[in-house]
């Protein structure tokens, strides 16, 4: 069976300072949670501190983005072995805003993510469609070019350090979440790429997560869907109240065991 996770992606917000008093909160909560994996992704100034207020309990960091090549002249940019080095556990890599606004390809993606797993990281790959691609009937299209450009030459042995993150574009911090049948259709979808282009096994054990406005108030629908392993969570992760509610979410007759 696949452990749940639960990652919150701060994004651009949160000084250390606010960083750190967020991930105390979460601690003192989650710290102990064995039951699900929980991750928290951090900006790059407060991954030291907040790698360090994490290390002793169950919540494990990310980074938000890492570059290709692991070090060299490439102003601005940070390594998925540096990640590691500020005691990260995971990155997420082409988040939709990566996409649309630093102009991630999906081949940049794909190496990207060689270079985080090659680097022990787990690479959370971030994939999903627009509202117009849902509504012209290109979404599964979509959705297949992603996958497959995002693990090109990626081997079943390396999905042992991969999670997909279904993320509707209409639905990433609009209020809007996809409905839980409607999320709960590509994820099986998704699994069926991931059998087709590695096999059975990897299909079943990898984790494809949802992310989209997910709140307190969806998170139980959601998880009961099977395909649903787990959440990406924007707007809500910044408030240790709904984070910690979304992450206690109401538990179906799932077993949470991976
Ligand atoms: C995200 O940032 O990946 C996300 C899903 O954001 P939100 O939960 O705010 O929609």
């Amino acid at each position: 069976m696949r452990k749940p996770l639960i990652a919150g992606n701060w994004k651009l917000n949160n000084t250390i300072a606010e960083a750190s008093q967020l991930a105390e909160a979460l601690k003192t909560e989650l710290g102990n949670n064995t039951n699900t994996d929980i991750v928290i992704a951090p900006v790059f100034t407060a991954l030291a501190s907040v790698t360090h207020i994490c290390a002793s309990s169950s919540i494990q960091v990310a980074g938000q983005n890492c570059h290709c090549v692991d070090s060299g002249a490439f102003t601005g940019e940070v390594s998925a072995p540096l990640l590691v080095d500020a005691g990260c556990s995971h990155v997420i890599l082409g988040h939709s805003e990566r996409r649309q606004f630093f102009g991630e390809t999906d081949n940049f993606v794909n190496a990207k993510t060689h270079a985080a797993i090659n680097s022990g990281l787990t690479a959370i790959v971030c994939l999903g469609e627009t509202l117009e691609q849902r509504e012209s009937g290109e979404m599964f299209d979509v959705i297949t070019n992603q996958l497959s450009l995002a693990l090109n030459e990626i081997t079943p042995a390396q999905t042992e350090n991969l999670v997909i993150a279904y993320e509707p574009i209409w639905a990433i911090g609009t209020g809007k979440t996809a409905t839980s049948e409607e999320a709960a259709e590509v994820h099986a979808f998704i699994r069926g790429l991931l059998s087709g282009l590695f096999n059975h096994e990897v299909a079943e054990a990898t984790r494809i997560i949802y992310g989209g406005s997910v709140k307190p108030n969806n998170i139980g629908a959601l998880m009961a869907e099977a395909d649903i392993d787990g959440a990406l969570v924007g707007g809500a992760s910044l408030t240790a109240s709904d984070f910690i509610a979304i992450v206690n979410y109401p538990k179906p007759l799932k077993v949470v065991q991976k």
